[in-house]
């Protein structure tokens, strides 16, 4: 295709797909065409190394041949059937049972979504339902952190902890509580002597549950790794800190690994790191490494036996109409047996720590300021001032444009680039990244 061919699509898009978008924001987006591994091809000629797997999700990378058959086979035996009202089918089974316990012992009850933000919207209303079924119909708010990202939907929504987000679509659904987030490099809330940010952090959240009152308090939610509030990686004291204080106060714990789960962080899901243990699992995303969309909630036993006794007068009403897709589990399960062929927890864990010492090559610069990242999720942070820390996300954008002027995606999320490539990448293209960033860092220095 031509460079006009392109103008012309591109006219097409913000005329009739995306007129809602700033126009600055989507001044002049990839026409992508085609995928292969972790590069992306568009329609005026360029290849790009996409740094980001997309939207941290097609970890087995573009044109895998065989989620595309895994697709088609299911799709001519059955796309669709209903999760509920009487039907089942067999890929939802099949990935349900093949899910049980796989993430953690104790959650072997799977609910499935189209995505994220249906999952997290799922886990507070399995929060809530679960209180109620108890005898404890108070227990409705959800604490989350500030800076969190979990999705679109008017709950989620309220539950993100990015104020933007809030203002847009206000007045406020009620119950949303934000606490800081343990940020190592610039923890927001206050530190005591003595204390480290996880124990300042985790002591925040026991406040919080406090002030509101734990009668009121049903589920706190968290990333383990902070994705789109810039890659925030918790100091290890902090979410055993997190399991004791729910447990204390009788509130649910539920881990938003939409990003973190499948293997990024260097273990399957990444609160393992820590030796913690959600009641409720979101994940999404890498659960078919994007090429269908699939996402859902796994629940502790107990909170399965809780909803199992429910009288049917009360029985559990929830479900989408695509929940439990036929085409997309069958090409979930094919992407859980390409995952554990080639062990991705273990190529993330060696291939990040290949990212991550690359880019700390780049903290020379004096608009670094931190550079981190878990298995293969890393962040660089970019600051006027090394000495203050000042955030500076023009020059965040800078860099960013001139890496893309260098065929390399990457995602800049306030002041932080965020890196977050196919678990399928190889060494070459791990040191392409930083190669091609280095060269950005340079031109715009
Ligand atoms: N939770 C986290 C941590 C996310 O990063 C995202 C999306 O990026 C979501 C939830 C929402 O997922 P979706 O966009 O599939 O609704």
């Amino acid at each position: 295709m031509s460079k006009q061919d392109t103008i012309q699509w591109i006219e097409k898009d913000k005329k009739q797909l995306h007129p809602t978008y700033h126009p600055k924001s989507h001044a002049n987006p990839l026409v992508v065409e085609r995928g292969e591994g972790v590069w992306l091809y568009t329609t005026d000629g360029r290849k790009v190394l996409d740094a980001m797997a997309g939207l941290w999700n097609v970890n087995a990378g573009y044109g895998n041949q065989e989620l595309a058959q895994a697709a088609y086979e299911q799709m001519k035996l059955l796309a669709f059937t209903s999760n509920f009202s009487g039907m089942t089918n067999l890929p939802s089974i099949r990935l349900a049972d093949k899910l049980a316990g796989f993430a953690y012992e104790g959650l072997n009850t799977t609910f499935f979504t189209s995505g994220g933000s249906e999952a997290n919207d799922s886990a507070f209303k399995t929060a809530r339902y679960y209180w109620k079924r108890k005898g404890k119909p108070g227990k409705y708010k959800v604490i989350a952190r500030k800076g969190a990202y979990h999705g679109v939907t008017l709950g989620t929504t309220f539950a993100t902890g990015l104020e933007k987000y809030h203002t847009m679509f206000g007045p406020a659904v009620e119950g949303y509580i934000h606490v800081p987030a343990p940020n190592p490099y610039r923890y927001e809330g206050e530190v005591r002597p003595g204390e480290t940010v996880g124990q300042a952090a985790a002591r925040a959240l026991e406040e919080a549950i406090l002030r509101e009152g734990a009668d009121t308090v049903a589920a706190f939610i968290a990333e383990p790794v902070m994705g789109v509030g810039g890659v925030i990686v918790p100091p290890a004291d902090y979410f055993p800190l997190v399991r004791e204080i729910c447990d204390r106060h009788e509130v649910l714990f539920i881990a938003d690994e939409v990003i973190t789960g499948f293997g990024r962080t260097g273990e399957w899901f990444a609160l393992k790191h820590w030796n913690v243990k959600p009641d409720i699992l979101s994940f999404a995303k890498a659960v078919t490494s994007g090429y269908a969309q699939l996402g859902g909630i796994q629940i502790s036993d107990a909170i399965r036996d809780t909803i199992e006794s429910a009288s049917e007068a009360e029985a559990y009403m929830h479900g989408y109409t695509y929940s439990g897709h036929a085409m997309a589990c069958a090409v979930g399960l094919k992407n859980l047996e390409i995952m554990e062929r080639e062990n991705f927890p273990q190529r993330a864990r060696d291939l990040g720590k290949r990212l991550l010492d690359g880019l700390k090559t780049l903290a020379e610069f004096p608009f670094v300021g931190d550079v981190r990242g878990l298995g293969l999720i890393c962040g660089v942070e970019i600051v006027s001032d090394k000495a203050s820390k000042a955030a500076d996300p023009a020059m965040t954008v800078k860099v960013y444009n001139a890496a893309l002027e260098r065929g390399l995606r990457s995602r800049p999320l306030g002041n932080t680039l965020a890196f977050s490539p196919p678990i399928a990448i190889t060494e070459d293209e791990v040191d392409e990244i930083v190669k091609r960033l280095g060269a950005a860092m340079d031109a715009v220095a």
